[in-house]
């Protein structure tokens, strides 16, 4: 078909010609959707269609999309939830090797006190030689702030967390953990609302090239923890996430 309108496909000659200084290419891979393109990119679905001229929604795997430039992305930014936006950036500057990240591994900490930043120095006395077991910890208020995300030094490097007894899922599991006892106490709103933030675009798949599993603590470790604690909205969550 001779008419740019008329295909989804852009050849790469079209790609270099119709590319502005600050936009960037994402190429479409399983369980992509154009939604979930546009909140990675904090962009609008119109200007991803209006950029890529595309008649409808549908996206093929493999096919380029230009991601519009800074100028667009402006105009959108309040739709990416500002305390996902430190992670996203980061998370942008990584190179991270597609299908890597396979679970999503829930905890609580099991006290209320501490932070990323104290529970790094924690586990570094503890003799982990990576600090922070935990690859993300969302705040509760007293040491950080209510559902900040901390992002640790292993998310950074992009190396195994050390939360989990099980290799596999410390290999290939990104692990989360929320500041607080939920044996004691539910998990606050802000919390909550941070966390599936987090989750929601981890899973959008195309940060990561794949849809990570959705599990807990005590469902990798059997018999040994109850973390995320009792009062965690396992129902919610899994409902949530499921497949
Ligand atoms: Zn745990």
């Amino acid at each position: 078909m001779a008419s740019l309108a008329g295909s989804p496909w852009l050849t790469s000659t079209l790609l270099a010609r119709v590319r502005g200084k600050s936009d960037r290419v994402h190429t479409v891979v399983r369980g992509d959707t154009l939604d979930a393109i546009a909140r990675t990119y904090g962009v609008t679905v119109a200007a991803l269609r209006a950029r890529n001229r595309l008649k409808n929604t549908t996206i093929i795997i493999g096919q380029k999309l230009v991601i519009p430039g800074a100028s667009d992305r402006a105009v959108v930014a309040s739709a990416t939830p500002s305390v996902l936006s430190p992670v996203i950036a980061a998370t942008r500057a990584l190179s991270i090797t597609p299908k890597r990240w396979k679970f999503i591994v829930a905890h609580h900490s099991g006290i209320e006190r501490g932070s990323g930043k104290i529970y790094d120095r924690e586990h570094r006395r503890r003799g982990y030689e990576n600090g922070l077991a935990y690859h993300f910890v969302i705040g509760n208020g007293r040491d950080s702030g209510e559902g900040e995300i901390e992002i640790g030094p292993r998310w950074l490097r992009q190396i195994h967390g050390g939360h989990v007894r099980s290799e596999t899922y410390n290999e290939h599991g990104i692990g989360i953990c929320l500041v607080g006892n939920f044996e004691k106490r539910l998990v606050s709103k802000k919390q909550l609302a941070s966390f599936t933030a987090l989750v929601d675009w981890l899973r959008s798949s195309a940060p990561l090239g794949i849809r990570p599993a959705f599990t807990v603590h005590r469902w990798v470790d059997r018999n040994h923890t109850v973390c995320p604690g009792k009062y965690f909205p396992y129902t919610a969550m899994t409902r949530r996430y499921r497949a």
